[in-house]
């Protein structure tokens, strides 16, 4: 009750659920209750959380930030929100997203900006701005997010919490709103990395409902967050320190570099030759895929419906004129194209070639070193609607991307504040290190 008061006097200004489901939560709460008294309590008993809307909850509104779906309710549950439910954790709502995961501020939501708790002159980042926001001010402990091209990790960066994007496939993206498909993945978002280490142990496993979910075991995250980072060498990618990073930024990651030097570690300049195509091709290949995905939305089966459509064709095209927003729609404009006969060769064939490179620069780096760190973002929080064409807000996700085309985890640990606004630096592994990510950002904290 306490974390839905503090929501209710929070809510009118930050913005950062689009549903808060507290009768739901009250009556979870009595089962944790009833749970502790019954001495079958687990860890995350009681403990409180929220869902970006991208989850789909049985009986809750799921709108993945879209008019598309505001009047969807889903018929299930996601793995990972049955998974969280089973561990006892009680769900206080649903938070606020771009719209369909598209965007890096919060901006494109059909439900209106959400504000930096830091600084309401300041985007939250996005797209999983209002889990990082919520998070932020102390309505929720813990929020889910998920991460296509940054999504959780950028937000937890702008709003000074910590963010965890797990390998691709440690997380079943089963009930998850599709995005792009090979790129999404789910992970939490929370004050501290062992918060994240409980909460990744509750959702990563194998899913029979994910084929691209890992069959390979889950171990304990939370039992080795204090082993000790003496011989850790760390790798400095020196594209992630070039033009374009804010110097406040560069000089927070190096103070955090130094403080893990401090602690035993080594530090070496690495090299990941092809990170200056990693933007372009991310642009072919997450439009590319969400264009497909995007094609069940088309007022048939569920979703939003234009009045009296005249024939099938004009549903199609009225349905989906009128529920999708500008960065969807120039999202899908684009996927169709690179698809298309005569360009697929040109863009997507060559978009994934690119990929392979990307995915290899980073395997020859965990060659030499067993983390590499760099900032997440190249600034901290920009001002609401600063960014005001698509691709200066595309280039805000140049140290993310990367991570995603190449399937490995990644972390965003709060570093400091610039001009009142939160730096986050970024500790990356190669895959299904989650483990050592953990170890490694709880260190610092
Ligand atoms: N900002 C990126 C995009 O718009 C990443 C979003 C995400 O990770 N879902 O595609």
């Amino acid at each position: 009750t306490d974390y839905l008061k503090r929501i209710e006097r929070a809510e009118p200004t930050l913005n950062s659920f689009i549903s808060v489901t507290a009768e739901q939560a009250l009556a979870a709460a009595d089962d944790a209750d009833q749970a502790r008294a019954d001495g079958c309590a687990g860890f995350l008993t009681g403990v409180p959380i929220s869902l970006k809307d991208i989850f789909c909850t049985q009986g809750v509104k799921t709108t993945c930030g879209s008019k598309m779906l505001d009047n969807f309710i889903a018929p299930y549950n996601a793995t990972v929100v049955d998974k969280l439910a089973a561990a006892g954790c009680i769900s206080l709502g649903k938070t606020n997203m771009d719209e369909f995961a598209m965007g890096s501020s919060n901006e494109t939501s059909y439900y209106g900006a959400v504000k930096n708790p830091w600084d309401s002159a300041a985007v939250p980042g996005g797209s999983s701005g209002g889990s990082a926001a919520a998070v932020a001010a102390g309505l929720t402990p813990a929020s889910m997010g998920s991460d296509t091209g940054g999504s959780i990790r950028q937000p937890a960066a702008f709003c000074g919490v910590t963010g965890l994007k797990p390998t691709y496939g440690r997380v079943s993206r089963y009930g998850i709103i599709a995005y792009a498909s090979s790129l999404d993945q789910a992970g939490p978002m929370a004050r501290t990395a062992e918060d994240c280490a409980h909460l990744l142990g509750a959702i990563a496993g194998h899913d029979l409902r994910d084929s691209t979910s890992a069959t390979r075991g889950v171990p304990d995250y939370a039992a080795e967050l204090d082993a000790p980072l003496a011989g850790l060498k760390i790798g400095l990618p020196r594209e992630y320190f070039g033009d374009g990073l804010d110097p406040a930024v560069a000089s927070a990651v190096r103070e955090a570099v130094k403080v893990y030097e401090s602690l035993g570690a080594t530090v070496r300049d690495v090299s990941l030759p092809h990170t200056r195509y990693a933007t372009s091709a991310y642009y072919v290949i997450a439009p590319a895929e969400a264009s497909s995905n995007l094609a069940r939305f088309d007022g048939v089966r569920f979703g939003h419906r234009c009045e009296h459509p005249e024939d099938l064709i004009d549903l199609y095209q009225r349905s989906r004129a009128e529920g999708f927003g500008e960065e969807v729609k120039r999202r899908i404009l684009i996927g169709t194209h690179t698809l298309s006969e005569g360009f697929f060769d040109a863009y997507y064939t060559k978009a994934q070639k690119v990929r392979r490179l990307i995915r290899q620069d980073f395997l020859d780096a965990f060659d030499q070193v067993d983390v590499l760190m760099g900032p997440t973002s190249p600034t901290p929080a920009f001002d609401l609607g600063a960014q005001k064409d698509p691709v200066s807000m595309y280039l805000q996700d140049i140290y993310t991307i990367a991570v995603n085309l190449a399937g490995i985890p990644g972390i965003s640990v709060p570093a400091g504040m610039v001009d009142g606004r939160p730096v986050g630096l970024q500790i990356l592994g190669s895959h299904f290190a989650e483990a050592r990510l953990l170890n490694v950002a709880h260190r610092f904290q």
